[in-house]
């Protein structure tokens, strides 16, 4: 379907909530008039988790209300106590769970190659208070889980992947959320997949499902048996025909945004300094394109990466510098680990800027970033 051209001072975001069919919502919306079940796990709730769990491959899935909230009943449900080893290069969402649940989040440097933490920056963190590890799937890109599972397991402790980027993932012929104790995805407007607010814990564990059913709908057990202190995580029926009207478009929205990036390769590929991932020549990853980050080496750009994030905006392309700053800088966290240093993620939250990249985002559209970037960069295409 052709597109009418967007005009060249039109804001491009750098992203683009999808929206389904409409009347395919409205169809799922419909059936919630006859069920009168408006959340508390009602039918496309259950639905829902049910196809998810067949997308996943994985026995149990959890929804929840959002993706911040399952990682916080992962880490309450798994009954940890001490320090979590994580990343300082992620989203606030990701460290703001481990401490509201009262662990110690301690910060592992990353990896130059996919950004994702450098599992021997994890081995020298381990200690008799560590009590899990925390990796992030940052912009999809799956981490070393073989290497971060045998660390775990060696030192017996549980890893929950903050899996918020990574939906449709596969690594090593597996789905991505088939790896560690529990993965949690985000089901926000802005992901990949998503129910509008939303999000899920994966896990094969059986054991670890009632404890998250307690956890997200306030610990009520039976009408008279309130059995622990949980909270309020549910997701409701009109979230739920979201996703159920989401979910087959999926393998569409994934191309679609591989045909973006490859534009942008393409685009930007004789650009020296300028920095581009490609997660899927990595043999035995299947990638979701659900970002598209480069890294601005000023020392060759000739320009740093903030000069550039406010040159595109002035063309009205807002990028964004995902995840700058990093967690550990925070004032609420960084006063608490004065001897530490990441090196790699010090330098690449200096250095890193998310172009815009979504499902509808028109090669017209790719072109006019590239064609700037060349001109902030004093090239001419
Ligand atoms: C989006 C996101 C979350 C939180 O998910 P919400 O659904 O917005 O609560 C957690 N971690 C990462 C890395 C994210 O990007």
């Amino acid at each position: 379907m052709q597109k009418k051209h967007s005009n060249d001072s039109d804001p491009i975001f750098v992203t683009r909530p999808s929206l389904p069919d409409k009347n395919i919502f409205l169809q799922y919306v419909d059936t919630i008039w006859e069920s009168r079940t408006l959340t508390n796990f009602g039918p496309l709730c259950c639905s829902l988790e049910q196809q998810l769990s067949d997308y996943f491959d994985v026995e149990h899935v959890t929804s929840t209300a959002n993706g911040h909230l399952a990682l916080e009943i992962a880490l309450q449900g798994l009954e940890l106590q001490g320090e979590v080893i994580t990343t300082p290069f992620t989203f606030a969402s990701t460290v703001h769970a481990i401490r509201r649940c009262g662990l110690k989040p301690v910060f592992a440097d990353i990896r130059e190659h996919d950004l994702t933490l450098n599992p021997e920056a994890i081995t020298a963190l381990i200690n008799k208070n560590t009590a899990a590890i925390v990796p992030v799937h940052v912009y999809g890109h799956p981490c070393d889980c073989t290497h971060i599972e045998k660390i775990a397991h060696a030192h017996n402790i549980p890893v929950i992947y903050d899996a918020a980027h990574a939906f449709g993932v596969r690594l090593q012929g597996r789905s991505i959320a088939s790896y560690g104790d529990v993965s949690i995805f985000s089901f926000h407007a802005t992901k990949l997949f998503h129910t509008i607010e939303g999000g899920a814990l994966a896990y094969s564990n059986k054991s670890l499902k009632r404890p998250f059913r307690l956890l997200q709908n306030f610990g009520i057990k039976g009408e008279d048996n309130v059995f622990c202190i949980g909270g309020n995580a549910k997701m409701n029926e009109f979230q739920a025909a979201m996703g159920l009207a989401n979910l087959p478009s999926v393998p569409a929205l994934i191309e679609a945004r591989r045909k973006v990036t490859q534009r942008y390769r393409d685009g930007l590929a004789d650009l020296d300094g300028i920095h581009i991932f490609h997660p899927e020549k990595t043999p035995n990853i299947s990638y979701n394109y659900a970002y598209f980050p480069i890294l601005v080496c000023e020392e060759k750009t000739g320009i740093s990466r903030d000069t550039l994030y406010n040159r595109l905006q002035e063309h009205s392309i807002y990028a964004r510098r995902y995840f700058f700053p990093l967690a550990a800088d925070y004032p609420c966290y960084k006063n608490e680990h004065p001897d530490s240093a990441w090196p790699v993620a010090t330098r690449v939250v200096s250095q890193v800027l998310c172009l815009p990249i979504y499902a509808e985002l028109t090669q017209y559209e790719v072109d006019r970033i590239i064609r700037i970037i060349h001109l902030c960069l004093g090239n001419t295409p």
